[in-house]
């Protein structure tokens, strides 16, 4: 089995303040071995890198990833492209998510039932490049809920499935297993993106859908991710295992405090950059400050802040990234994420990179026993090379060229070719 050692770097474990000088051997798809300052590791057999000094971290996780988003302005653009362009968007934006540095993504609703469950199957077989995907499923809804944008009399097509009742969802959720989803996504929340008939902190769903869901799903070992602004929400997510909670932002203190207490089986990610850049950056698209107060959505961004900043206080694993892939927030930009988190929520860089790589991958794999996001010895092989320290500036890796090398599962996406300095590299594009 190829051995690929890694020398000369300055290594970001996934959960250090401090990059570190060291080396790291990769046997196969797993590190196999990792040597700290003043150790070398033995060369034989090995083919040797020397990166230059760069710094050597986990891949990126995007545990709220919508690979299916089009970088449109409305949800009607998305739902008006056909199924054989939607298959080929969804591919090019799982190659750019591995180009940006993502090795694995949680798929968080797909805009059509299959999309993410083919691109999943394709990237696992070696046929597409992609990151590890877990497959999500439509958002399922009820009617009237976020992602049901029908009138009486004019009837629009939808990124979600909407149900009433347990047994429509039931039934909804054995149908998604039996297509292949990893992950049920569902809205009991509602949102700014549906004003003016539902807010974010309302939640329209009933008890026993949720139970229905959550237990249809729980049954057969398979994942949850929930859209819960709302505080009822998120207590639902508690009951019912979800493991994966979006956005929060209306969580009470004491709610706060419940989901400390179990913060081992829960991940939260706020999908800031939806309401972020939606109050402060989207005017181009018609959605100025104002509209944006308008609607809910600066006061979602207001909350999610409060909210956000002290779940990281007391310990809860709050993730970035998340809803790319509007006209405001482009699909490529998630990274921006990072410094989102330093700047609104008080996260020292390390903090945010730890979220984005180790707490990323303990997510992703849950309960399997499988190792990821991390650069320790029996941990999967998904490693970037980054020409620069991201712990003194995170807005290297928003720059595509300032990822030297990615590699995912021991093989590498883009080899390392030597270490350019930024200006250099940019000039050669
Ligand atoms: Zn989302």
């Amino acid at each position: 089995m190829a051995k690929i050692l890694f020398a000369n770097t300055m290594i970001f474990e996934g959960t250090n303040k401090d990059l570190v000088p060291g080396e790291v051997l990769v046997q196969g798809n797993r590190i196999q071995a990792v040597a700290g300052p003043g150790e070398t590791l033995p060369r034989e057999g090995c083919d040797v890198i020397d990166a230059g000094g760069a710094t050597l971290m986990p891949g990126m996780v995007n545990t709220h990833c919508h690979l299916t988003y089009n970088n449109g302005t409305t949800v009607a653009e998305l739902t008006a492209l056909p199924v054989e362009e939607h298959v080929l968007l969804t591919m090019h934006n799982a190659k750019q998510a591995l180009d940006m540095g993502f090795t694995a993504a949680v798929g968080a609703a797909s805009a059509k039932p299959r999309l993410d469950i083919v691109i999943r199957n394709e990237i696992n077989k070696g046929k597409i490049p992609g990151p590890r995907l877990l497959a999500g499923s439509p958002e399922l809804t009820v009617t009237g809920g976020l992602a049901d944008d029908n009138q009486l009399d004019a009837k629009h097509p939808s990124v979600s499935i909407i149900c009433d009742g347990a047994d429509e969802f039931r039934r909804v959720v054995r149908t998604m297993i039996r297509e292949g989803v990893d992950l049920i996504k569902f809205n009991n929340s509602g949102d700014s993106f549906c004003y003016p008939r539902m807010a974010a902190y309302d939640n329209p769903m009933t008890e026993d859908e949720v139970a229905a869901i959550c237990n249809t799903a729980n049954n057969i070992g398979k994942r949850l991710a929930a859209h819960a602004h709302a505080d009822s929400s998120v207590r639902q997510c508690m009951k019912y295992d979800v493991e994966f909670i979006f956005h929060a932002s209306f969580a009470t203190d004491e709610t706060i405090e419940q989901l400390e207490r179990v913060k081992h089986k829960h991940y939260v990610s706020p999908a800031i950059a939806a309401r972020y850049n939606t109050t402060y950056e989207a005017k181009d698209w018609g959605i100025t400050t104002d509209v944006a107060e308008m609607i809910g959505n600066k006061r979602e961004l207001e909350k999610g802040i409060e909210v956000m900043t002290k779940m990281h206080k007391a310990g809860i694993k709050v993730l970035p990234f998340g809803d790319y892939g509007f006209a405001w927030l482009p699909q490529g930009t998630e990274a921006r994420d990072l410094e989102h988190f330093v700047n609104l929520f008080g996260f020292s860089p390390w903090e945010s990179l730890r979220a984005a790589t180790a707490y990323g991958g303990e997510a992703w794999v849950g309960k399997s026993g499988e190792k990821m996001g991390r650069v320790a010895p029996g941990y999967l092989a998904d490693i970037l090379l980054v020409d620069g320290n991201p712990l003194l500036d995170l807005s290297l890796l928003q720059d595509r060229n300032a990822l030297l090398a990615i590699m995912k599962d021991g093989q590498f996406h883009k080899p390392f070719q030597g270490r350019v300095a930024a200006g250099q590299s940019l000039a050669a594009e």
